[in-house]
Order: C-alpha cells, then sequence, then structure tokens
C-alpha cells in the first residue's frame, strides 16, 4: 500500500500543479509578476486578431501562463510577446501541435519510466544481496527536473497557453458530451498548471518522510505485556508495527477459542494508549521494560519503575504534514486546500461526494443485521474490535498442499509463467490473437519481494511481472500472487497499447487498476482447471467486503473531520490536535456505531497510523472497494474477455465519467448493499 501512496504523491507532484482560474478572478499567485491589466491587454488583442476563436480559449490561456509566470521568466512585456508569437490560433495547427506534444510526451514519459525501472533491477529483482550502490541507482529520479526544465525552455507555457484546464466539476459536467480528442486535449491541459517552489515541496517531502519513519519505528513488544499478576500472552519474541501488526494479531484470534478473546482485549488497551499517547514512552521499541496497559504501569526486573507518556509526537507528525501541505495552497489557486488537492486532484471524486457515499453505507440498516450476524457467530454480543471481524471468508474445498503440488508442478521457474500466460488468456475468453499481443508484451521477473506488476510508459516498452518463485518452483500462495499481478499487467497493457490517444491512457486512478488485478486472482483456482466448491463463496465475499467497507469508512469520516478541524484551527498546538482527532473518533463511533456495538465513547477509530503518515490517503481504500464490486459484477454479468477489453480501454477520463461508461452508473453503495442482503438470506 505504500507503493500506491508513493505513485499517488508522484501523480500529485507531476500534475497536482493545478492553477488556471475562471477568467474573472484577479491573479492571487504570489509569485506571479503579470498583473491583471496586462492579462487583459493580451486577451483583447488576440480575440481581435482570431475572431473566429472561442475566446474562452484565449481567456484561459492567458489567463493560466500568467498564474505561472515568474520574474525569472521575463518582464511583463516579455510576457505579452511570449504569448502573441505563441497562441495557436486554428484548429488544424492547434491539433498538429498537439500531436507533436503527446508523441514527445510519450518518448519523456516513457523513457523515463524505462530508465527508473532499469536502474531499479538490482532492488527489485533477485540478483543477489542488495549492495548500497543499488540503493542509489534506485533512489535517482531520471525525470525530476523535467518540469522545471520545461518552464525554463517556455515548453510549459506553450501547453499552458493552448490547452486550457478543466476543473474536475468541468470535466465530469462537459465530459460526457467531449469527443476521444477533447478530452485528450484536456488531460494535455492538466500536465502544466502551478508551480510549487522547490524549498516547499521539499519541505512537504521531508515531513512525509519524519512522519513515515516515526511510524515505522512504533514497534510494540507483545511478549512483555503483562496483566497485573505478571502474566504474559504473547510469544516472547513477538514485535508487532502500530497499527497493522496489531490489527492483523487481533484478527488472527478470531479463530482462536481459547483465550483469544483475553488477547484482543489487551491488544485494544495497547491500542487506546497509544491513541491518548498517555502510552509510556519507554515500551515504544523497547524489549529492555515490561509494560501491563490495564494499569498502565511499567516494570524493570520485575519492580514498577517511573515511566513519562509519549509526548503527543503523534499529533506532531500529523500537524507538521499539515503545515508542510498547507505551505503550497498559495500555489494551487484551482484547489487551494490540501483536501481539494487530495480529492479532487488526487482521487479525482469531490470530498462532499465522498463523505455521503461512506455515510450512507455507515447508517444503512444492513450494518444493524450483519452486526447481529456477527454476534451471533462469535456467541458474544459485540466489543469494539469486533469492526476487525474477519470471519466471513469462504473455506475452500481444496487444501494449499494440493494446490502447492499443481502450481509447482506446472511452474518451476519464471520462464513456465512467461510461457503460460497466452494460454490463462485464452482461458478467460480472450481470443488467440489477442492473448498473444498481450502475452508479448509483459515480461516476468524473478522478484526479490513478494512480486508486483510495474507497467510500461510508451508503446514501444513491455511492462514487468515480478514474481517470486522458490526452489521448488511456484507454490500456491505466489501463484495466488502472480495472477493479481497479471491482472495489472493485463490492465496496464490493454489501457496503454489500445487506448486511441497517448494523453488518455492509463486508468482514472489505482482502484481501477486493483479492481481488474483481484479480479483475476479471484478466478485462479478456475486459471488451475479447478472449481471452488463452497456455494456461498459468492455471499461470504459480500459480506467480508461490506463490513470491512463499514469499518475503514468510519476512519475515513474521521480522517476527513480532522483536517477540516486542522484548516479551521491553523495555529493549534499538538495537544488541541490530539484532543481534536479523539473528539472526532467518538463522535463518528457514537453516531455510526454505537448504536450497534452498545459502547458509547469509543476512540477505537483514531488508531489508524496512515493518518499520521499517509495524509488523506485512506478513503482510497474503500472507494476501491465499492469500484472493485461494480466492475466485477459488470464483468460477471457480460463474457469476460470483451468486457475487459471494452472498459479498460477507455483510458484516463474521470471515475464519474469513466463508471457510467464502463458499468453505466457513477460510484455507488446499491449494488453492495443489494448482494448484502441477498448474502443476510443465504448466510447464518
Ligand atoms: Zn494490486
Amino acid at each position: 500500500m505504500k507503493k500506491i501512496f508513493v505513485v499517488m504523491a508522484l501523480f500529485i507532484a507531476a500534475i497536482s500543479l493545478i492553477t488556471c482560474k475562471p477568467m474573472q478572478k484577479k491573479i492571487t499567485k504570489p509569485a506571479s509578476t503579470v498583473s491583471q491589466n496586462a492579462v487583459d491587454n493580451v486577451i483583447k488583442e488576440l480575440s481581435s486578431k482570431y475572431t473566429e476563436t472561442p475566446k474562452l480559449r484565449i481567456e484561459r490561456g492567458v489567463q493560466q501562463v500568467a498564474s505561472l509566470w515568474m520574474k525569472s521568466d521575463g518582464s511583463e512585456k516579455d510576457f505579452e510577446t511570449f504569448c502573441q508569437q505563441n497562441f495557436t490560433a486554428s484548429e488544424q495547427s492547434l491539433d498538429s501541435l498537439f500531436q507533436k506534444l503527446q508523441t514527445n510526451f510519450e518518448v519523456l514519459y516513457g523513457n523515463f519510466n524505462k530508465i527508473g525501472m532499469d536502474l531499479r533491477r538490482g532492488l527489485d529483482i533477485d540478483l543477489g544481496p542488495v549492495q548500497p550502490i543499488d540503493e542509489m541507482f534506485g533512489a535517482y529520479s531520471v525525470g525530476a527536473h523535467l518540469t522545471d526544465d520545461f518552464y525554463a525552455n517556455k515548453i510549459a507555457f506553450v501547453v499552458a497557453l493552448n490547452f486550457p484546464f478543466y476543473s474536475l466539476n468541468e470535466k465530469n459536467d462537459l465530459g460526457p458530451t467531449w469527443s476521444r480528442k477533447q478530452w485528450a486535449y484536456a488531460r494535455m491541459g492538466d500536465i502544466f498548471t502551478s508551480r510549487v517552489p522547490a524549498e516547499i515541496q521539499q519541505n512537504a517531502s521531508a515531513a512525509y518522510t519524519k512522519a513515515d519513519s516515526y511510524i515505522s519505528e512504533y514497534n510494540i513488544f507483545m511478549g512483555n505485556l503483562v496483566d497485573k499478576n505478571g502474566k504474559t500472552f504473547f510469544p516472547a519474541d513477538m514485535k508487532l508495527i502500530s497499527h497493522w501488526g496489531l490489527r492483523d494479531e487481533l484478527k488472527s484470534h478470531y479463530a482462536d477459542k481459547d483465550g483469544g478473546l483475553e488477547k484482543q482485549k489487551m491488544v485494544y488497551e495497547v491500542m487506546k494508549h497509544i491513541i491518548a499517547q498517555d502510552i509510556p514512552e519507554t515500551v515504544i521499541n523497547n524489549r529492555e521494560v515490561q509494560w501491563d496497559p490495564y494499569e498502565n504501569k511499567v516494570y524493570k526486573d520485575k519492580k514498577a519503575v517511573e515511566a513519562k507518556p509519549e509526548p503527543d509526537t503523534r499529533y506532531k507528525m500529523l500537524l507538521n504534514n499539515f503545515l508542510a501541505q498547507k505551505a503550497m495552497d498559495p500555489y494551487n489557486p484551482a484547489y487551494p486546500t490540501f483536501m481539494q488537492r487530495s480529492f479532487e486532484l488526487g482521487m479525482e471524486i469531490p470530498m462532499v461526494e465522498v463523505e455521503k457515499l461512506f455515510i450512507n453505507l455507515c447508517s444503512s440498516p444492513e450494518v444493524k443485521e450483519v452486526a447481529a450476524l456477527i454476534s451471533k457467530r462469535l456467541g458474544r454480543p459485540l466489543q469494539p474490535f469486533d469492526i476487525w471481524y474477519d470471519g466471513f471468508k469462504a473455506r475452500g474445498g481444496i487444501s494449499e498442499e494440493e494446490l502447492t503440488k499443481i502450481t509447482q508442478g506446472r511452474y518451476p521457474d519464471p520462464m513456465a509463467f512467461q510461457k503460460d500466460m497466452p494460454n490463462l488468456l485464452e482461458k478467460l475468453g480472450f481470443t488467440k490473437e489477442k492473448a498473444a499481443f498481450i502475452a508479448s508484451k509483459i515480461v516476468v521477473d524473478p522478484a526479490r519481494g513478494s512480486g508486483h506488476a510495474a507497467g510500461a510508459a510508451m508503446k514501444s516498452d513491455v511492462a514487468h511481472l515480478r514474481t517470486r518463485v522458490v526452489a521448488k518452483g511456484m507454490n500456491y500462495k505466489g501463484y495466488n500472487i502472480a495472477v493479481h499481478e497479471f491482472g495489472h499487467n493485463v490492465e496496464q497493457t490493454l489501457s496503454l497499447q489500445d487506448v486511441d490517444y497517448y494523453m488518455l491512457n492509463g486508468v482514472p486512478t489505482t482502484a481501477f487498476t486493483e479492481a481488474l488485478a483481484f479480479i483475476f486472482q479471484k478466478r485462479d483456482l478456475e486459471l488451475l482447471g479447478k472449481t471452488d466448491k463452497d456455494p456461498n463463496k459468492a455471499h461470504l465475499m459480500a459480506l467480508d467486503n461490506f463490513w470491512m467497507s463499514y469499518e475503514i469508512m468510519g476512519v475515513s469520516l474521521v480522517d476527513m473531520k480532522v483536517w477540516k478541524w486542522m484548516y479551521a484551527n491553523p495555529t493549534a498546538k499538538p495537544e488541541q490536535l490530539k484532543a481534536a482527532v479523539i473528539a472526532a473518533a467518538k463522535e463518528v463511533w457514537n453516531q455510526f456505531y454505537a448504536p450497534v456495538f452498545g459502547s458509547k465513547d469509543e476512540p477505537i477509530l483514531g488508531i489508524y497510523s496512515h493518518m499520521i503518515d499517509n495524509p488523506l490517503y485512506l478513503s482510497s481504500y474503500p472507494v476501491g472497494h465499492l469500484i472493485d464490486f461494480q466492475v466485477e459484477q459488470q464483468i460477471s454479468s457480460k463474457k469476460f474477455a470483451p468486457e475487459v477489453i471494452r472498459m479498460y480501454t477507455l483510458g484516463r477520463l474521470t471515475p464519474e465519467v469513466w463508471m457510467k461508461q464502463a458499468v453505466g452508473a457513477p460510484v455507488a453503495i446499491e449494488p453492495l448493499l443489494k448482494a448484502t442482503d441477498a448474502a443476510l438470506k443465504i448466510v447464518h
């Protein structure tokens, strides 16, 4: 999930730079050195010279160049001359300019991407131990100066002048009637739209890195947790990161009928102290002391010792991220808050709409019914941490051992998987020709980690499927992940090779590529020639998806409330932010969870680490679940391969327009609710 964030951060850094404003507004960008008077003059001159050209295009283009123009770019006179010389009036010459830009951006992005991938081979591919030089090349970004260079040589201004930027609302309102070419022009207009000074960008990335290392070093030594009698409950060497490790440990005890509940309660005690920051600082990442989280007492060599609480560091990290992001606001007049940049620019769905979706699901009558079912299955009243109940998993009819036998036989090495790809695609219904073409654009490499998929960024390049194959051949877990990554590669290939304009290549956001990856992964047994025997599988999956969405939507609502609060209180101190986060967590709990769980004022929704180190990214997960669900429903109601091809060659429209064209409706909760209702009638 870190990878996804990095991709999004790069995307925001590269494309987020949106500054065109409606022409009526005066220039407010602090760094701009062009007066409104000069802007008006140029617009007047160009409009009277090119009477056939839509005035809107002239106004927007000139205004946009002005908002990006700095002292170092030239005088006001230079600005005027630049606009006069570079405005492209006729449709025909605009088209020829577009084709040249599009071709050259493919050359640049495609080769930069390939160079980056090739320089990371030492890190990504299993070629022996990683050397420091591999890390150094891995951290090098060959395209890092592209934006600066293009302002310096003025290509950025040519793009901004001739391809107007459209806001998300405009894209959603006008987009359905646009031709494909108009969409491609609009995406061209997204490239150069703001110019955040390097120093401010660096500050933001430093704050992010600091928060990231704070979280990645936040471990709890579980074997050192004791109750008031000094009894331990967890293995001596168990070290868990907050909150993922703690949460997964808690989840793993649903299957453990003997003492599992006691362990889960202890994990939740730990979480509460992290949220409240009264956790003794000395117990973080330290195996030298024992800690009784119920009494909040620290012991060393069985003797109680004094311990200071953590000094609100958690909230200081969040505050630093907020301040660093807020410093970029003046350079983004079209989306002047980080909330807008995260949602309207990153996710391309406005925050109010995301909130509405989440509130509607969290207050749906299905919540009570599913909660009652979980309580019945657990044989006890619900506890707050049952937001992580994970008992809706289908028990497959075939053992993992048996499956591993098949996959090891079939895939002794990565080459065997490579050779089998056309066959796998044909099994899914792709024609022989299409299967051969897609497979020819994917190269399988032995991965160092569990595996990943990396797409190409130019048609002449190939996508890479990195998979882990152990000495004995591919085990079932590795195969299952490889099929997921293969789904990514198929998306990456279709949405690059078969999309009509390079400027439209790709999918709207990462959620859309994840959807296809999961759709492939779910068919992994079918691809092995096995059928799943659990008749309830689809129903269990719907319930699992519903409960997961309910949990993460609540957490996301807290995240959004916190950001609104920070914007309303920009001079807050860490302890005030702490109080605000806890208040937001309890407020969301009391509104959507307390009526179902019984207990009030639980702070559990404030534990997510993403809230601290990955600002406002949380909402992408539940929106992704919904998209996944809708795309899967559409594909399973139609012929698989043709439907996949139709949807994944729509390209990078906005999510709303993509969804309407792909599944006939925008992102919605209703399909999931309907499936949940059906499942509730069957699953007991
Ligand atoms: Zn994935």
